[in-house]
C-alpha cells in the first residue's frame, strides 16, 4: 500500500477519494487523483480483484460478487466502504451509479462529496422528458415530440399522427442506446410501444416512454461543459455520429461539418441550459444537428464524465477529471472562457472486446499478448495487459485509442498507424472495424451521419 506522502494540492478540502467504478475509467480517475496528490480507495467485485486499477489504488475493498447489482450498483456497500476508509469523496466514473440521484443523495446525507452535480440536478436531467422541458424553458430547441410522458400507445399514436412518421419511441430513463424503437407506420406503433416499454422496464426499472420525430441524415454533436456553480465554461464540441445501434464507436473534435456560427450558437445554448438548471461539475449536452440546414435540437444531458472526454482534453489541454475533483473540493475554476484555446484535431476509437466481423458478438476471454501503440500524438486509456482476462459481466470497452494531429488528416493518419501497431491477441476486438472505417472515403471526407455505419459501411459488406 502506497499512501501519498504529500499534502493536498489544489483540491481544497479533499484528501482521499473513493473510486466507484472499474476498467479504464477507474484507472483514469486514479491517475487524476495521483497527480493531484489525493489518496485513493477503490471498490471492486470479485471478478476484478486482479485488475490494474485495483493494484494501483492505495487501498482496495472487495464489495461483492461479479454481478454489478451485487457490487458496482450496491450504493450502501460503496458508501459504507467510503465511511470505513475515511474517503471524503466518491468519483462514480460513467455508467453504474454515475447518474443515480439516490446514490448522490446518500453521499450528501453521509457528508461524502459526490464528484458530480447535485442530486436534484441529476434527477431532473436523468428524466429525459423533464430535461426536454427544462431545455425548452431555457430557450434551447428540442426535437419535435412529447411534452410529457405518454400514458399509453393510444396517446403515442395521436402524437405521432401530429408530428408525422417516422417517429422514435424513447425510454424516459434511457441511456446507453437502449429502450429505443423507430416506428415507420401507424400500424406498427402499438407493438413497438409495448416492446420499448418492456425493454425500458428491464434495463432501467422504469417503463415510461416518450416520442420524438425520427430525424434522418443527422449528426450527433455534443458540447462539453464545465461549471463550478458560478463560472460555466464550454469546451467545444465532439462529433459522435459514428454509431452502431445508437452507441458511439468513434468520436472526434472539432466536428468536420460545424461552422463557426452554428458552433457558437450550440455552445451558447449548452451554457444557457447549465445555468438554468444550476449545473456544477463536468457535463455534456447532446444535440442532433441537421447539417444541411444548420438547425440543431437538444437530445439529452449526461450529468457525468463521458467515455469520449479525452478528445476534448487533447485539443483544449484541460484535464477534465482533475477539474471535476477540484470543483468537488470547492476550488473555483481558474480559467475564463476566452482563455481556452483549441488546438488541432483529436479522434478516439473505442476498442471493444467484440468480433466486428461477426455482428459485434461479445468476446470476453484471456489476452495472451498485448502491444499498446504509442509515438507522436497517441494516447491510450486502457486497463488491459498481457495475461489479463476480460470478464464477461461488464461493458466490452478494452481501450480508448486517441490520436491528435495538427489537422484532421494528420489525426486520421496517426490513428491508422497506431491501430496497425496495436496487438491484442487471444480475443477478437473492434480494431479491424476501425481500420476499415478510417479508410472509407465518406469518413475521410467527413461526410457521415448517425446511420452511416449500419446503412452504408456494414450494410455494404453484408
Ligand atoms: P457516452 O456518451 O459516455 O459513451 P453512453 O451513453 O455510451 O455515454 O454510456 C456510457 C456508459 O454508461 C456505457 O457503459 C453505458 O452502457 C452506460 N450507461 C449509460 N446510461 C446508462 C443507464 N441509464 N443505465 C446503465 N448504464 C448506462
Ligand atoms: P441515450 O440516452 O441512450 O444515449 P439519446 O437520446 O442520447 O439516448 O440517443 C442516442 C442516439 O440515438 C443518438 O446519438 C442518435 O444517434 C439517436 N437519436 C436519438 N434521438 C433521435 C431522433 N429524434 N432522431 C434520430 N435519431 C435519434
Ligand atoms: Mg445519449
Amino acid at each position: 500500500m502506497i499512501l501519498a506522502a504529500h499534502p493536498v494540492t489544489g483540491t481544497g478540502r479533499l484528501r482521499r477519494v473513493l473510486v466507484a467504478n472499474r476498467g479504464e475509467i477507474a484507472l483514469r480517475v486514479l491517475r487524476a487523483c495521483r497527480e493531484l496528490g489525493l489518496e485513493t480507495v477503490i471498490v471492486h467485485s470479485e471478478a476484478d480483484a486482479d485488475s490494474l486499477p485495483v493494484r494501483l489504488a492505495d487501498r482496495a475493498v472487495c464489495i461483492g460478487p461479479a454481478r454489478s447489482n451485487q457490487s458496482y450498483l450496491n450504493a450502501e456497500f460503496i458508501v459504507s466502504a467510503a465511511l470505513i476508509h475515511h474517503a471524503d469523496a466518491i468519483h462514480p466514473g460513467y455508467g453504474f451509479l454515475s447518474e443515480n440521484a439516490d446514490f448522490a443523495r446518500l453521499c450528501e446525507m453521509e457528508k461524502i462529496v459526490f464528484v458530480g452535480p447535485k442530486a436534484d440536478v441529476i434527477s431532473q436531467m436523468g428524466d429525459k422528458v423533464r430535461a426536454r422541458q427544462l431545455a425548452a424553458e431555457a430557450g434551447v430547441p428540442t426535437t419535435p415530440g412529447s411534452a410529457g410522458k405518454l400514458r399509453d400507445a393510444a396517446e403515442a399514436a395521436q402524437l405521432a399522427a401530429q408530428i408525422g412518421y417516422p417517429v422514435l419511441l424513447k425510454a424516459a430513463a434511457g441511456g446507453g442506446g437502449r429502450g429505443m424503437r423507430v416506428v415507420r407506420e401507424a400500424c406498427e406503433l402499438a407493438d413497438q410501444f409495448a416492446d420499448a416499454a418492456r425493454e425500458a422496464k428491464a434495463a432501467f426499472g422504469d417503463d415510461a416512454i416518450y416520442v420524438e420525430k425520427y430525424l434522418t441524415n443527422i449528426r450527433h454533436i455534443e458540447i462539453q461543459v464545465l461549471s463550478d456553480g458560478d463560472t460555466v465554461l464550454h469546451l467545444g464540441e465532439r462529433d459522435c455520429s459514428i454509431q452502431r445501434r445508437n452507441q458511439k464507436l468513434l468520436e472526434e473534435t472539432p466536428s468536420p461539418v460545424l461552422d463557426a456560427a452554428v458552433r457558437a450558437r450550440m455552445c451558447a445554448a449548452a451554457v444557457k441550459l447549465c445555468r438554468h438548471v444550476g449545473y456544477t461539475s463536468a457535463g455534456t449536452i447532446e444535440f442532433i444537428l441537421d447539417a444541411a440546414s444548420g438547425e440543431f435540437y437538444f437530445m439529452e444531458m449526461n450529468t457525468r464524465i463521458q467515455v469520449e472526454h479525452p478528445v476534448t482534453e487533447m485539443v483544449s489541454g484541460i484535464d477534465l477529471v482533475k477539474a471535476q475533483l477540484e470543483i468537488a473540493g470547492g476550488k473555483p475554476l481558474a480559467i475564463a472562457q476566452d482563455e481556452i484555446r483549441f488546438d488541432g484535431h483529436a479522434i478516439e476509437c473505442r476498442i471493444n472486446a467484440e468480433d466486428s466481423e461477426r455482428d459485434f458478438a461479445p468476446c470476453p476471454g484471456a489476452i495472451t499478448r498485448y502491444y499498446a501503440p504509442g509515438g507522436p500524438g497517441i494516447r491510450v486509456d486502457s486497463h488491459i495487459h498481457a495475461g489479463y482476462t476480460v470478464p464477461p459481466y461488464y461493458d466490452s470497452l478494452l481501450a480508448k485509442v486517441v490520436s491528435w494531429g495538427r489537422n484532421r488528416s494528420e489525426a486520421i493518419a496517426r490513428m491508422r498507424r497506431a491501430l496497425n501497431e496495436m496487438e491484442v491477441d487471444g480475443i477478437k476486438t473492434t480494431i479491424p472495424f476501425h481500420l476499415g472505417l478510417l479508410q472509407h472515403p465518406n469518413f475521410v471526407a467527413g461526410d457521415v451521419h448517425t446511420r452511416f455505419v449500419e446503412n452504408e459501411l456494414l450494410g455494404a459488406r453484408a
